[in-house]
């Protein structure tokens, strides 16, 4: 029964509404099979504990675990490619890096890349983007096991405008989803989500064969793109002749399990609809600067009430890390002018924690270190002499200190991570 004592910063409620960075500078937490059982200042719970071994971490911050809400493994090698908005993009990098996923052994290799970085970064839950191919899928969830990462991951379909080598059939798509469902949802860490590539690369027959899967596997996930780049939209339109969010709604597949990616140019219809359903959407604030995609209207969102986590989007997106995201996410928001929500430190730890495990239906377990919750958690003890080291040495205050890590923390200064209380990093 280990005994954590540390400075702890998370964010047990919503700073959207109000609710203020939880700052403790000398916790204790008492952890036992996973979840944490105690929480308080540290000399008390001490005092009840006096034979618990003490995991002493004070020279850093410990901070929730981070949860990841768009990432793409098969584009782990595709990282950093410049200067293309998103179709050229996806023709020339990405979806030729995704054929590659066809050989089991170059995805083994690719899964245990993905997964490494991901925990390397203080990722401890995600909602993974996986292959067009089954036997990749397969490997992507044996390697988050392996490792002991919590990720919701499927099968991606597809049946027209990719590479013919990614596209698939109705009927295949149906069968390989359920058969990699019967594996994986809700075994361990591990739950199966529905995840059409994207509504243009998909024929209505095939989106309903999406549904009948959401419809046969209690409890699964659904997650696509939506809205990400106006050329992407105006063809989504030609080829429904609807919105882009109807594209999916009508055939039953967006509700309080759905999490759709960027979603940078709704119509103020579709943030109403995305409300009333109880969806969320995954903000990917470097991969929307990178290919140009615009600026993300946090605002409108706010307003009609959709949920909003963060995803870093990789291979679009220029890492794994969600300090950059919560930094980009508050860059792009200041870029906005009058209509930018200001961000604050508290903001930025929600978006990448809370709001994530509460989009994943996971927030009575993970998202924030409340006594009771898994321990999910992660560790930053930067580097002596670093500038994030002097930053929070000299900082004014848990909110300032909270905002030098997202200024200037990289997974090189995350020195612990932890999922269900076994030790992942460090
Ligand atoms: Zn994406």
């Amino acid at each position: 029964m280990p005994l954590y004592r540390a400075q702890v910063l998370d964010t047990p409620g919503d700073p959207f509404r109000g609710a203020a960075l939880r700052a403790d500078a000398d916790a204790g937490l008492l952890v036992v099979d996973g979840a944490i059982v105690e929480r308080g200042p540290y000399a008390a719970v001490r005092d009840g504990h006096r034979d618990e071994p003490v995991v002493d971490l004070r020279s850093g911050l410990l901070l929730p675990g981070f949860v990841d809400t768009h990432v793409h493994y098969p584009q782990m090698r595709a990282i950093g490619a410049l200067g293309m908005p998103l179709l050229e993009w996806l023709d020339r990098c990405a979806l030729p890096e995704e054929a590659r996923l066809a050989d089991a052994g170059y995805a083994r290799e690719v899964a245990g890349e993905f997964v490494g970085s991901l925990v390397d970064s203080g990722t401890t839950t995600a909602l993974v983007f996986g292959s067009h191919f089954a036997p990749a899928v397969d490997l992507l969830f044996e390697q988050a096991t392996e490792r002991g990462l919590r990720i919701t991951s499927g099968l991606v379909v597809g049946d027209r405008m990719l590479r013919p080598e990614l596209h698939t059939t109705v009927q295949r798509a149906y069968d390989e989803a359920r058969e990699l469902a019967g594996r994986w949802h809700g075994n361990g860490r591990t739950r199966y989500a529905v995840t059409p590539r994207f509504s243009l690369s998909c024929t209505d027959e095939l989106l309903a064969s999406c549904a009948a899967v959401q419809d046969d596997v209690a409890g699964c996930w659904f997650t696509s793109h939506i809205n990400e780049n106006p050329a992407e939209i105006a063809k989504v339109r030609e080829l429904f002749g609807c919105g882009y969010l109807e594209s999916y709604d009508r055939h039953g597949l967006v509700g309080p399990s759905s999490i759709l990616a960027h979603n940078v140019h709704p119509t103020d219809a579709e943030l109403k609809l995305l409300a009333a359903k109880g969806a969320s959407v995954a903000h990917c604030p470097t991969s929307n600067a990178a290919l140009g995609s615009g600026l993300f209207p946090l605002d409108r969102h706010l307003a009609c009430g959709v949920r909003v986590a963060l995803g870093c989007d990789v291979g679009a997106g220029t890492g794994f890390c969600l300090f950059k995201e919560g930094l980009q996410a508050y860059f792009m928001q200041r870029l906005r002018g009058p209509e930018g929500v200001p961000l604050a430190s508290a903001h930025l730890l929600y978006l990448a924690t809370g709001a994530g495990a509460g989009a994943l239906g996971l927030r009575d377990q993970i998202g924030d270190l409340e006594e009771g919750k898994r321990f999910d958690a992660i560790w930053l003890d930067p580097r002596a002499g670093s500038p994030l080291e002097i930053g929070l040495r000299h900082a004014d205050g848990p909110s300032d200190a909270l905002a030098k890590v997202f200024a200037l923390a990289t997974p090189h200064d995350v020195q612990g991570v932890w999922v269900d209380g076994e030790r992942l990093k460090g």
